[in-house]
C-alpha cells in the first residue's frame, strides 16, 4: 500500500487471518527502548518467529545494558550501526510492526526510512493520541498497562496462545513490570494479574528478571543519583512540585551511560504531598525531559503545550533546544499557570 490510498487505521482483528501466511517482518520501537519497548518487541519477535515468519528487530539506537540479558536481545540490530543493512530490509520486508509508540518522528533519523516503507504498517501502543493515518492496522488503547501486556492480548486473541513459550514469557514480563512500576500504578488491571499467572505456568522466573532489572547497576550510578538529589533538586511547595536537573558535566563526572538516569525522575513523587515530578538532562543534542504525576494532573498535555513532547496522563516526556538554564527557567514561569491544577 502506498502513502496516496491509505485509509484510516483499521482494527488489529482484522490482520489476524494473515499471520497464518509465511511473510517477512520487521519489528521497531522508540529511539532509546526501555524494558517495555525491547520486551513488547522482542515478545512479538518470538511469537512470529515460532509462527513461521522471517523476522528482523530494528532498534533506532542503542539501549541500556540492562536489557541485554533478553532472550534474542542479541539479533536486535542498531539502526545507528547498520543504516544500509535497515534500508534493505525495510525495502523488502511485507509487515513493519511499531510498537510502544505512535508517532513516527519518536524513531529519531529512522523516521525516513519508515516513513519510506512501501509495506503493511500495524501499530501496537498504548499512548495518548496516535498518529493514524499512518498505519494499516492496529490497536491503541491508553488504558493498557504496558504495550507488553498488548503483544499477549495479540498472541492470545488472535487464538494463538498455545504458541506462548518462555522466550515470549520473559520479554513480555519485562514491559509489564517495567511500565507498571513493580504492578504498583493504576493501569495494573486484574487482566495484568491474570496474564502473569499465565506466564508464571509456562515457567517464567519472575524474580531473576526483577534482578537482571534493578540490581545491576556499578556503584557509580548510585553515587550518581546521591549527588543529584541532595545537588541538583528543588522543590517547589507553592507548586507542589519537585524538579531536578542534570548538567552534562555530571554526566561526564559519574560516566552515565545510557539507562542510567531511568528512574530518577521517581523519586520526587516519593515526598510527601509532592504531586508533580520534572526531570531535565543536558543531552549532547538536546535537553530530555521526564514528566510524572500523581492524580489527575495530565503530565501528557502538559508536554505536548510546553516541551514539544507527550506520552501518557502520568508519565509523559518532552525536550527542548534551549540551554538548560533556560528550560529549567521556562519551567518555573509556565508551571504558574498550573497552580490551580496542582493544588
Ligand atoms: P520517560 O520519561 O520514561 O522517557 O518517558 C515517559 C513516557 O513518555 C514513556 O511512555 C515515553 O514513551 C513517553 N515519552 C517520552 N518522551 C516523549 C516524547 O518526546 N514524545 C512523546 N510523544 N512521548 C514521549
Ligand atoms: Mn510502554
Amino acid at each position: 500500500m502506498t502513502q496516496f490510498c491509505r485509509h484510516y487505521m483499521q482494527s488489529i482483528s482484522l490482520f489476524y487471518p494473515q499471520l497464518h501466511t509465511p511473510s517477512k517482518a520487521v519489528i521497531t520501537m522508540h529511539q532509546k527502548p526501555d524494558g517495555d519497548a525491547m520486551g513488547s518487541a522482542l515478545g512479538l519477535y518470538h511469537f512470529l518467529v515460532a509462527m513461521g515468519h522471517q523476522v528482523q528487530v530494528i532498534s533506532p539506537t542503542n539501549w541500556a545494558d540492562f536489557l541485554d540479558w533478553m532472550p534474542g536481545v542479541d539479533k536486535v540490530m542498531d539502526f545507528e550501526k547498520n543504516r544500509e543493512k535497515t534500508k534493505k530490509l525495510l525495502e523488502e520486508t511485507d509487515w513493519l510492526f511499531c510498537l510502544d509508540f505512535n508517532v513516527l518522528h519518536r524513531t529519531k533519523n529512522l523516521e525516513k526510512y519508515l516513513i519510506e516503507a512501501n509495506c503493511t504498517k500495524i501499530l501496537i501502543d498504548h499512548h495518548e493520541q496516535p498518529q493514524e493515518d499512518t498505519f494499516d492496522f492496529g490497536v491503541s488503547n491508553t488504558k493498557k498497562s504496558s504495550t507488553c501486556e498488548m503483544v499477549y492480548d495479540f498472541i492470545v486473541d488472535s487464538g494463538n496462545g498455545s504458541v506462548l513459550n518462555l522466550d515470549m514469557a520473559e520479554s513480555i514480563y519485562t514491559g509489564l513490570m517495567t511500565d507498571t512500576g513493580s504492578f504498583r500504578f493504576p493501569a495494573t488491571s486484574a487482566s495484568v494479574h491474570r496474564a502473569i499467572a499465565h506466564l508464571k505456568d509456562l515457567g517464567l522466573e519472575h524474580t531473576k528478571v526483577h534482578e537482571h532489572l534493578y540490581d545491576n547497576f556499578l556503584e557509580n550510578r548510585l553515587r550518581f543519583i546521591g549527588f543529584a538529589l541532595m545537588n541538583r533538586m528543588e522543590v517547589l511547595y507553592e507548586f507542589n512540585t519537585a524538579l531536578m536537573y542534570i548538567k552534562h558535566s555530571d554526566l561526564h563526572k559519574y560516566d552515565i551511560r545510557t539507562g542510567d538516569t531511568e528512574g530518577l525522575v521517581n523519586y520526587l513523587l516519593t515526598i510527601q504531598g509532592i504531586k508533580f515530578g520534572a526531570l531535565v538532562i543536558d543531552r549532547d543534542e538536546e535537553r530530555k525531559w521526564s514528566f510524572r504525576s500523581k492524580g489527575r494532573f495530565d503530565v501528557n498535555t502538559f508536554a505536548r503545550m510546553n516541551f514539544e513532547g507527550g506520552g501518557h496522563v502520568n508519565a509523559s516526556g518532552g525536550r527542548s533546544s534551549d540551554s538548560l538554564e533556560e528550560t529549567v527557567n521556562k519551567f518555573k514561569q509556565v508551571i504558574k499557570e498550573y497552580k490551580n491544577q496542582l493544588k
